[in-house]
């Protein structure tokens, strides 16, 4: 047995006294033969997005002793996968299945409709639990900083994406599609998913979960020409090659490039890595060669253009002559010094207006601090940490975008989520996180919280609201009619 704990029992039980709550007992022999008893760890995960299911699941999955009780702001979980993955991806959302399983652990619970900073404190978290992950994402937008950015008619993506996804914020944005021409500032994949769906036939957007509002403005849209702007050229653009492609096949559109954008690409292509070749091959190919027959038919019927604009950044939002609302953008033209991915673009002194009636940033997400006790770095707009690990903060650790910064796919914060799973487990492990005290968990958050009026949303409060949802959309062909405001979604929770 040396060198080995022996678990011997255990043991559920309610401690009586001033606070009461439940714990789980663990008593055995440590290697030196002596009696050991400590509860079972309790950590608390902050969001119930990616990052928070897959932190819990490791959790779960690794220590058959550790207790998880996640909490989330709004009454419905699974943070961007419901409220940023877009609509015509379903197959994205497939995630969610593995989620639920983690929702319905036994050592699992979830709290919806919980707003950590302001219901409760992390510091009132960290005196309940062992352990607190932040996994709060990254809720903010870089703003674009030029003249004229505060426009009717300008949107972040993070607004725009919320508005066709039902997040109950961004519910009264109704965006003016009223312009024939629309601007994306930004060249990633939430850009490339925001011109899709300026673009895509209402009978395709009509059979997925796009919110009704979001999908009859859609129907009415004058949009007819969507283009998506970088200051860097077309081997540096940060889409990939999928979403890319999609533009190219996105029925009733056509591209619509500039020639000059692409010159010296074919020369540079066969030294890109792999990924970064098949996606300049994409984009060279649509830009410069000429279609074949069935292409050229699709193309001639076409109603819609998209288009790369590349070596531009923004300079200025021009407003209409009453000054109320956006007309136009004015871009700088650049230049590239030196190549690859570290190619930084140069203004040539060059300008060029394109007259527009919408602008979309889609420059970036950012996280935002929730409680001054929490250290933040706000230059890089995340929480300082080293594998997940708070600096200077011991028994608090982060994970997902809030780690990192808003960048990579779910797959991406489904690892850096594992890593600072593991590294919690190890502090615990080497005693770095002490977990031999019992602390109450959720009995005293709940306490707290219903003392504030705050109603927590349970996981089976939730897959009542799913079930309507569901319900909903089937009537319409859809795979789910999202509930669009948090008042309609805590009135079905509490049916
Ligand atoms: P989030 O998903 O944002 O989760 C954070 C959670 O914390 C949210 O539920 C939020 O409500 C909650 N929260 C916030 N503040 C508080 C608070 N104070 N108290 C309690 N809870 C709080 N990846 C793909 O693989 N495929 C795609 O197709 C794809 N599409 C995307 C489209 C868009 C528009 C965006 C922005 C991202 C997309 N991604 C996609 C990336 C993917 O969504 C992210 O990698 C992932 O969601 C990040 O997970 P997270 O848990 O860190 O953050």
């Amino acid at each position: 047995m040396s060198g080995h704990k022996l678990l011997l029992s255990e043991l559920k039980l309610w401690t009586s006294g001033r606070s009461r709550w439940r714990g789980r007992l663990h008593a055995g022999f440590s290697g030196r033969g002596k009696f050991f008893s400590s509860y079972s760890p309790k950590v608390c995960i902050v969001g119930s997005g990616p990052a928070g299911f897959y932190t819990a699941q490791h959790l779960i999955k690794t220590r058959q002793d550790v207790q998880v009780d996640i909490y989330e702001r709004l009454p419905v979980p699974f943070g961007l996968v419901r409220f940023g993955v877009a609509p015509d991806h379903p197959e994205v959302k497939n995630v969610i299945n593995t989620f639920t399983q983690t929702a319905k652990n036994s050592r699992c619970s979830f709290y919806g409709n919980v707003n950590v900073g302001k219901d409760v404190s992390v510091s009132e978290l960290q005196q309940s639990y062992h352990a607190v992950v932040l996994s709060y994402g990254a809720e903010g937008n870089r703003s674009i900083g030029v003249p004229g950015e505060n426009l009717a008619g300008v949107y972040s993506a993070k607004d725009f994406v919320g508005w066709y996804n039902g997040l109950p914020s961004c519910r009264e944005l109704s965006p003016d599609l009223s312009c024939e021409t629309a601007v994306i500032l930004g060249q990633g994949n939430v850009a490339l998913d925001v011109a899709r769906i300026l673009l895509s036939p209402v009978d395709i957007l009509q059979k997925t979960d796009i919110t009704q509002p979001a999908l009859e403005a859609l129907a009415e849209s004058l949009v007819r020409r969507v283009l998506i702007v970088g200051r860097r050229g077309p081997m540096q653009v940060a889409c990939t090659v999928k979403e890319v492609r999609e533009m190219v096949n996105l029925p009733r559109t056509k591209p619509e490039m500039m020639a000059a954008d692409f010159e010296g690409v074919k020369e540079a292509i066969k030294d890109l890595p792999r990924s970064r070749k098949r996606l300049t091959e994409l984009m060279l190919k649509t830009a410069l060669e000429m279609p074949g027959e069935v292409e050229q038919g699709r193309r001639s019927q076409a109603s819609r253009i998209w288009g790369f604009r590349f070596f531009r950044s923004p300079v200025e939002v021009l407003a209409d002559p009453d000054h109320n609302r956006v007309a136009g953008i004015r871009l700088a033209v650049n230049k590239l010094e030196g190549s690859g991915d570290g190619a930084r673009a140069v203004l040539t002194g060059e300008v060029e207006d394109v007259t527009c009636g919408l602008v979309i940033s889609s420059i970036g997400y950012k996280s935002l601090p929730i409680d001054p006790l929490v250290p933040f770095d706000s230059r890089k707009a995340i929480v300082p940490n080293s594998i997940g690990r708070v600096e200077q903060a011991t028994g608090l650790y982060c994970s997902g975008w809030l780690k990192t910064g808003p960048t990579g796919v779910i797959a991406t914060t489904m690892n850096n989520s594992f890593d600072t799973a593991r590294t919690l487990m190890e502090d615990m492990d080497s005693g770095a996180l002490d977990v031999s005290a019992a602390k109450p968990g959720s009995q005293s958050i709940s306490a707290l919280l219903e003392k504030k009026g705050v109603k927590a949303v349970t996981f089976s409060d939730w897959e009542k609201i799913d079930n309507v949802e569901m319900s909903r959309g089937e009537a319409s062909g859809k795979p789910r009619e999202k509930l669009l405001t948090v008042e309609e979604m805590l009135q079905v929770a509490r049916k």
